[in-house]
């Protein structure tokens, strides 16, 4: 069986913000055969490009996972430019604490992460270096209502994606982490599977190895005008 869906996202100017329209079906048309509900749960992601060849470079915090992003496009056979203005990495992943966590809010995170778990694999397997990624499993910890709410919702979601997820006594999570100071009357969840890795390393490896297959990637690019 196979099923048509789009996935259309529009620039709006002055609210400075992407409109994201999705439906099933024709080409244009807004099918009602396929579920909103359907629609709004499927995992996809908009990027924006790093720069608009039109306009101008839009600076401003939005993710843009230009290595990353390189690194599989240069692996499809196209033939990425990433123009950065200052250094690689050097911005928010090397201030990242690095947790790799499959307990997303956002579904769309997700299939990020696990591709980033994927992409690891392959990074370390193709250039022999060490990452230094570290299988530790995460905790949380939660003890007032506001905050065992959200946990339990992360976690609902996770478990709903098919994620590991173990309820831990204050105890057991103690004997985990030793200098990890409870009451004993925490709420406690443990995702084994996740890992953490220092951002910095990775963000370069993907820098590296995005070059390795063909990819341009400029530094220092803030007084460029392309
Ligand atoms: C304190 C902290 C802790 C975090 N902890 C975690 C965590 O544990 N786990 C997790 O998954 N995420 C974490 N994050 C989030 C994570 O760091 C970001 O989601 C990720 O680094 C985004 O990567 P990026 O490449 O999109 O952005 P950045 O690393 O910020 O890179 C953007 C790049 O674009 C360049 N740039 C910007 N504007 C222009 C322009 N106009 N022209 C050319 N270049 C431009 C910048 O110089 C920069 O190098 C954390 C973030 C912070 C700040």
């Amino acid at each position: 069986m196979r099923g048509l869906f789009h996935f259309e996202a529009t620039w709006n100017a002055v609210k400075k913000r992407f409109a994201v329209r999705r439906w099933g079906g024709p080409e244009g048309g807004d099918s009602q055969t396929v579920p909103p509900e359907l629609l709004e749960s499927l995992p996809v992601m908009f990027l924006p490009a790093l720069r608009d060849a039109e306009t101008a470079l839009a600076p401003g915090p939005r993710s843009r996972l230009g290595c990353a992003i390189a690194y599989h496009l240069a692996g499809a056979g196209l033939n990425p430019l990433v123009l950065e203005r200052r250094g690689i990495a050097q911005a928010a992943t090397s201030r990242a604490a690095g947790l790799l966590t499959r307990a997303r809010a956002n579904p769309c995170l997700l299939p990020l992460v696990r591709q980033t778990y994927e992409d690891l694999r392959m990074l370390e397997a193709e250039s022999g270096d060490d990452l230094g990624v570290r299988r530790t499993g995460s905790l949380y910890v939660g003890a007032s209502e506001p905050v065992l709410r959200a946990h339990r919702e992360l976690m609902a979601a996770a478990v709903a994606q098919g994620e590991k997820i173990l309820r831990i006594s204050p105890v057991e999570a103690r004997e985990l982490v030793r200098w990890l100071h409870l009451d004993g009357d925490e709420e406690i969840f443990f995702m084994p599977e996740d890992a953490f890795v220092d951002g910095y390393a990775l963000g370069s490896a993907y820098a590296r190895a995005a070059r390795r297959k063909g990819a341009r990637i400029l530094e220092d690019q803030s007084d460029s005008h392309w």
